[in-house]
């Protein structure tokens, strides 16, 4: 199934948790996996704290500063940072499922990492019992 996620900003991180668990509950599944992918260059997937809005700004300022978009780039479309953010947060994430629910920590969350915005953009999402 597909979840849609529209960025504003040109770096962007977005809490995508309860659009997931939402969708898990209309599965009925109760224990098993959830296999999250995002089919773009240009974004990513990663969990992280959701609970101090802070932790995702500072996320996105360091990728910001270690990632620079002033470089010695060759890639002509001119987005070669978003690229490079795509591949070192990644593309995938897997959570387990108990008693129909993301078996997330206390803390954690799931989000859709925009690197290259505003878009829309597609996160792909399985959900396999076990
Ligand atoms: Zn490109």
């Amino acid at each position: 199934m597909k979840l849609t996620v529209m960025s504003r900003d040109k770096t962007q991180f977005i809490d995508i948790t309860s659009e997931i668990q939402n969708k898990l509950q209309n599965q009925g599944i109760d224990s098993g996996l959830c296999f999250i992918f995002v089919p773009h260059t240009t974004a990513a997937i990663t969990i992280n704290e959701n609970a101090d809005p802070s932790v995702k700004s500072d996320m996105l300022n360091v990728l910001n500063k270690v990632i620079p978009w002033e470089l010695d780039y060759e890639h002509l479309e001119g987005n070669s940072p978003a690229h490079v953010k795509s591949s070192i947060v990644g593309v995938s994430e897997v959570i387990a499922v108990e008693n129909g629910k993301l078996a997330l920590g206390t803390w954690q969350g799931v989000y859709f990492c925009e690197f290259d915005g505003p878009r829309t953009r597609h996160v792909n999402i399985k959900f396999i019992k076990d």
